[in-house]
């Protein structure tokens, strides 16, 4: 991996957070960039808190995007300047960032979200993501040290 398009709400900051980043995430930002890994933002957060976390972390950013809609992965592969090969999508829901991703062709990271939603189409999705994120631990190999639940 040479660039990663990272989601920012519940991926990076917590969605009501409107402070600055957390240091430890400027501080991992810094470390990869330092180590050569070109970063960016792909992002449906709202505007003024993309370029906020955008200067912040001295990377490229956009949105909000419409992920599911892929249009913001090519906006950010061509900013890193690398194929899709290289390139690792990383954010939080299912049904927009990693759908988003795969319809661009990228590899995806799923994490946890930061937070949990107050916003109700949301925690709707969070419960059909978290039988997705369920199902997933029950396909191959599970983990060692934890047991049959997934969140
Ligand atoms: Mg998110």
């Amino acid at each position: 991996m040479k660039g990663l398009l990272l989601d920012l709400d519940n991926t990076l900051l917590a969605p009501k957070d409107e402070g600055p980043l957390p240091q430890e995430i400027r501080r991992w930002a810094e470390g990869l960039k330092a180590g050569g890994i070109r970063l960016a933002l792909v992002t449906n957060a709202k505007p003024h808190r993309v370029r906020r976390a955008a200067r912040e972390l001295g990377i490229p950013g956009a949105g909000p995007v419409g992920k599911p809609l892929p249009l913001g992965f090519f906006w950010g592969l061509r900013r890193l300047g690398l194929p899709k090969s290289a390139v690792l999508a990383v954010g939080d829901q299912v049904f927009t960032d990693l759908l988003g991703a795969r319809l661009a062709g990228l590899r995806f990271a799923l994490v946890r979200p930061i937070a949990e939603d107050a916003l109700a189409h949301t925690r709707g999705l969070r419960r059909l993501e978290s039988r997705c994120r369920k199902s997933q631990t029950t396909i191959g190999e599970k983990p060692k040290g934890e047991g049959t639940k997934a969140e």
